[in-house]
């Protein structure tokens, strides 16, 4: 806790329904700490304690970049949840949640849904995420996909001086929730499409809609797109596919995407262009933030439209320090936490 600056981690136990929790609060400096709850069957107590917190340091940085008055926070249940979950157990979760008053806002994550989060609203207003019946934001997947796209305008102005993506050759590999909506807001834009992902079906049913040519997924990096975009799982960039990539740009929603921190310098050196993944896939926090009083779905747009400005200043960042992207964005970050801080520290 004291290496990392952390406020407070909390244990949670009920005996009953065999709940056993811990809430990682990173940093409340900005505001309420915010993050999902990973419902999972971890090894140890030891292993599920390191990843909420590894977990919790990463929304503090992403929520500041993203300029939400939100601090950094992540829960785990230990268990798994297909064999251990009850309604009972997470009603349990949820006034251990309620007991934090706020320091802690839970929402979902792996193993958790959006009617936990429901069920998690009966008995605490410190829940983000949940149904649109219940006054939420509903499923955050279009948010973020919108903001991946804003981030994509972002690297076209700053590459090609126009953020127009019309005519340009975008690969989105991985078209689920998020790679799907994406698909569509690029087909809109006029872009040359090419898909890939593990699942025919989901490829099938983009390429039907859009046109997009489709590759296999393992390979679908090394093609000479203008953008490439991962959007399946994490370590998508790493030591073997950094030198066979093939677009000038990476922008993609696929949380991290760097397999190691030596990546970023990797990317770096190799000359193209990497957006930091925590600042282009803001637009789902972004969302779930605007659930605090009272959802509004065009104010909720109109804030991930941002996302294309942050990057901006990201690679401004980059430039004038002479570091990487994925350097940068922890640096504007820290410099906003640091000016809270700040103002907390003299009252102003
Ligand atoms: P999803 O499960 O709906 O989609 C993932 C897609 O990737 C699926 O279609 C799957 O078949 C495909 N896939 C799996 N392995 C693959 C591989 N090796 N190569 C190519 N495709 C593969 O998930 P999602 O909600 O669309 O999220 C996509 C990524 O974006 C994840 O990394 C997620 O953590 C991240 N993310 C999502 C959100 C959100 O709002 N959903 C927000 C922030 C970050």
């Amino acid at each position: 806790m004291v290496a990392e600056g952390f406020e407070q981690v909390a244990y949670g136990h009920d005996a009953g329904t065999g709940l056993r929790a811990i809430v990682a609060i990173h940093s409340t400096v900005l505001g309420p700490s915010l993050g999902g709850t990973r419902f999972w069957p971890f090894a140890s107590e030891e292993k599920a304690l390191v990843d909420a917190c590894r977990l919790a340091i990463g929304m503090t940085y992403k929520h500041a970049a993203a300029g939400l008055n939100q601090g950094g926070g992540k829960a785990v249940i230990l268990g798994d949840p297909a064999i251990l979950r009850s309604d009972e157990l997470i009603l349990a979760y949820a006034r251990f949640v309620d007991g934090l008053a706020g320091r802690y806002v839970t929402a979902e994550d792996v193993g958790t849904t959006q009617a936990d989060m429901d069920l998690i609203r009966t008995v605490t207003p410190h829940v983000t995420g949940v149904s649109e019946q219940r006054g939420g934001s509903g499923d955050p997947s279009p948010a973020t996909a919108l903001g991946v796209r804003c981030a994509m305008r972002a690297v076209a102005e700053r590459l090609w001086g126009s953020p127009s993506l019309d005519g340009r050759h975008m690969c989105v590999n991985g078209v689920g929730k998020v790679g799907a909506a994406l698909a569509d807001h690029l087909h809109a834009d006029g872009a040359r499409l090419t898909v890939a992902d593990v699942r025919p079906a989901a490829t099938q049913a983009v390429a039907a809609r859009t046109g997009a040519a489709v590759v296999s997924a393992d390979g679908a990096h090394t093609v000479p797109y203008d953008i490439y975009s991962p959007c399946a799982l994490g370590a998508a960039l790493s030591a073997t596919t950094i030198p066979e990539l093939g677009a000038a740009a990476v922008v993609g929603s696929a949380n991290n995407q760097l397999a190691t921190t030596q990546d970023a310098q990797r990317i770096h050196d190799s000359g193209v262009l990497y957006a930091p993944d925590y600042v282009v896939n803001a637009g789902g926090v972004i969302n779930i933030a605007h659930e605090k009083g009272g959802y509004d779905r065009a104010r909720a747009d109109d804030h991930i439209r941002g996302i294309h400005d942050t990057v901006l200043r990201v690679l401004d960042l980059a430039d004038a320090e002479g570091i990487t992207t994925a350097a940068a964005a922890d640096l504007l970050a820290e410099r906003r936490i640091e000016a809270a801080r700040m103002i907390k520290r003299t009252g102003g």
